[in-house]
């Protein structure tokens, strides 16, 4: 009798720790590769590649069909790689990369302006470029980054 209880009981839990408590385990999906679509249409591309060249030795299409097809196939095997080539060199910037790389390839990025202004703490004269001294009072410009002077 005892024995019954204990394998209902270990049954029980087996299947409340299946349903329930591994749900929760599975770890969440890996963050995808900003490169795995492109992966993965590379490589419809190349197995498109091959059964056209099957199809071909086995007669199945005429000399200017697989030419054709071919030619289209490795047009676009280039514009994948191309892709790949933009995205893949900058893994860590991936994120940022992706989300601007679109108007990136439409047109090269400005380069990000200088920082034209730069004000005396003492006295609060502006000048167009960053000064070691100020040009209104002649104290010193340089501050660290608590914004306390430094010479
Ligand atoms: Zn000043």
């Amino acid at each position: 009798m005892n024995l019954i209880v204990a394998v209902v009981l270990v049954v029980a839990f087996t299947l409340l720790y299946t349903l329930f408590i591994r749900v929760k385990d599975i770890p969440p999906p890996e963050p995808v590769s900003p490169t795995a679509h492109l992966e993965e249409r590379k490589a419809a591309i190349y197995e498109n590649l091959r059964d056209l060249q099957f199809e071909y030795r086995v007669g199945k299409l005429s000399d200017a069909d697989y030419q054709q097809t071919k030619l289209s196939l490795q047009k676009e095997l280039a514009t994948v790689m191309s892709e790949i080539d933009q995205v893949a060199p900058r893994p860590a910037a991936a994120s940022a990369a992706s989300a601007s790389s679109a108007a990136k390839r439409r047109a090269p990025a400005p380069k990000p302006a200088p920082v034209a202004a730069s004000a005396c703490p003492h006295c609060g004269a502006e000048f167009p470029a960053a000064l070691k001294f100020c040009g209104e009072c002649g104290k010193s410009m340089v501050v660290d980054n608590s914004g306390r002077e430094t010479a």
